[in-house]
């Protein structure tokens, strides 16, 4: 059996299809989550029978209602001890990435992360491509182990196997025992973004470092996000100066996104920072050195002072925008 785990509310669609391409003839696909008494998991099966789940094994228990890395893992690393399955796929997010990697500890069992490419052989070996240093490395790994877990990219490879017709997905309770030292990381809180937008999905990203000069300096940021239907991203030293909380940080330790519009205000570029923001559409640098890595490397360059330019952009847009009638008469002169 493959086994795929779900660490939130939504299952990626190449998740079921890349588990069935690596099922042997007859070895099933099942999935398991993870919730408290009163998880309900109904939509969950509807979209895991369409995508040819057989099974959705619920590892319950209070201390699992909302996520806690470490005491998912446990849970995980129990599940797979029941069941037997001979490989286990989640998603490459934060969540996939902790919860495997806790329950491979726990179990002893090896673990590949960010895998593009996966194959196997009749022998159970497997076979993966994966990302390194958030991208700009690929690296083949062979996994030979009772058991196989792997988390899958965003841009994994989804091989070609017949379509599995969709069907019912029989939900199975499955009671996990969790100790409470296991409940060290627990969510304490769920903040909404005032916006509704997420620095992952956000179509326009703009985003500071250390040429912004402090945390004060940001609001002209904010507006201009704000103007733009965007939010405000940051460098590493923006958080580690304390300017920025770490979910603002865009990058190999932040996050990683790929946004129509990104505008890096005062940032270099680093490595570190452009393997976050490159899958971007479209970037436009402000940077008062030509030489940085992030203006050789953007859509658009503007060599300039971040207090300078930040400040005349705006004063155009919200001149724009308290004149539509200039703005209408020159859409109908193009
Ligand atoms: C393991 C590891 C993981 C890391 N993960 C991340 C990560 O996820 N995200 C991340 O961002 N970094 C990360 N880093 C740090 C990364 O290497 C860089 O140190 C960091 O991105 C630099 O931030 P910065 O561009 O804001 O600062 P700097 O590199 O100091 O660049 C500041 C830029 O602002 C320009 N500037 C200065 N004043 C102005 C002004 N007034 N107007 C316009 N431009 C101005 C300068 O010319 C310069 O180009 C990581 C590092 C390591 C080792």
């Amino acid at each position: 059996m493959k086994l795929v785990v779900v660490t939130d509310a939504t299952v990626p669609a190449e998740l079921p299809a890349v588990a069935r391409s690596l099922a042997g003839r007859d070895e099933p696909v099942e999935a398991v989550t993870f919730g408290g008494a009163g998880t309900e998991t109904g939509d969950l099966a509807r979209v895991l029978g369409g995508h040819g789940v057989g099974r959705l094994h619920v590892a319950r228990h209070a201390l699992l209602d909302d996520y806690a890395p470490e005491a998912w893992g446990n849970a995980l690393a129990a599940v797979i001890d029941r069941l037997g399955p001979s490989g286990v796929l989640a998603s490459a997010g934060d969540r996939g990435a902790e919860v495997l990697a806790h329950a491979a500890a726990r179990a002893d069992l090896p673990l590949a992360t960010d895998c593009v490419r996966l194959a196997g052989d009749e022998d159970g070996t497997w076979h993966v491509t994966r990302t390194r240093s958030g991208g700009v490395l690929l690296e083949d790994a062979e996994l030979r182990a009772p058991v196989t877990l792997a988390t899958i990219a965003p841009a994994v490879e989804v091989p070609q196997v017949p379509l599995q017709p969709a069907g019912e997905c029989e939900v199975v309770e499955s009671a996990v025992d969790v100790p409470p030292e296991l409940a060290r990381t627990r969510v304490v809180e769920h903040v909404a973004s005032e916006t509704g937008l997420s620095l992952a999905t956000a179509p326009v990203v703009v985003s500071g470092g250390r040429g912004v000069g402090g945390a004060e300096g940001f609001a002209v940021l904010e507006e201009l996000a704000e103007r733009l239907g965007g939010v405000v991203g940051c460098s590493r030293v923006a958080t580690n100066n304390g300017w920025r909380p770490h979910r603002d940080q865009v990058g190999l330790t932040g996050t990683k996104i790929a946004a129509d519009l990104y505008i890096a205000c005062g940032i270099s570029g680093a490595t570190q920072h452009w393997v976050g923001c490159m899958d971007s559409a479209v970037i436009l640098a402000i940077n008062t050195d030509p030489e940085a890595p992030m203006m050789q490397r953007a859509t658009y360059a503007v060599e300039g002072d971040v207090h300078e330019v930040l400040p005349a952009v705006l004063a155009e847009i919200r001149r724009r925008a308290e004149e539509p009638a200039v703005a209408e008469s020159v859409e109908r002169q193009v």
